[in-house]
């Protein structure tokens, strides 16, 4: 397996519950490092282009103010295989569909308010990384 990069996030509804420290103790318990982290709040701009992606499905203009609701703890993780690491930490996006054990099944309020955010492929990874972060704050 090959060690990888992926973009993490620590959505509103977490960071206002104060449950930042027990979602890192699950990705650092599942083999994710954090080699760089910043607590910020997004502008609107910033989450439109965040979810560009998104931006014909119907839920889109909920999710945009909702990431710009209150702050939010971006993250990279390294780690063997980390992408599909990290989503299986995550577990599905739907927490009535999450896995036992999985951060959205203990943390999650809604399919909507679901915690965290995880990158699904090395690419999207790669993209999402550098739009988030320098070279320079990704420290190790
Ligand atoms: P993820 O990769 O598991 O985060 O899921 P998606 O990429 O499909 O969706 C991105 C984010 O949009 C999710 O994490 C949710 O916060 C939100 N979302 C997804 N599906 C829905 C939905 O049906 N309704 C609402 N309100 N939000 C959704």
């Amino acid at each position: 397996m090959a060690i990888e990069r992926t973009l993490s996030i620590i959505k509103p509804d977490a960071t206002a519950r104060n449950i930042t420290g027990r979602i890192i103790t699950k990705l650092e318990d599942a083999g994710l490092r954090i080699i760089a982290q910043k607590r910020v709040r997004w502008r609107t701009s910033e989450a439109q282009k965040f979810y560009e992606v998104h931006k014909e499905r119907p839920f889109y203009d909920d999710l945009v103010a909702f990431m710009t609701s209150g702050p939010i703890v971006l993250q990279v993780l390294e780690g063997e295989d980390a992408v599909a690491r990290n989503r299986e930490v995550m577990g599905a996006t739907n927490p009535a569909d999450a896995a036992p054990g999985t951060i959205r099944a203990e943390f999650a309020e809604s399919i909507e308010r679901n915690s965290v955010h995880g990158s699904d492929s090395p690419e999207n990874a790669a993209k999402e990384i550098a739009l988030c972060f320098s070279d320079d704050e990704i420290v190790g």
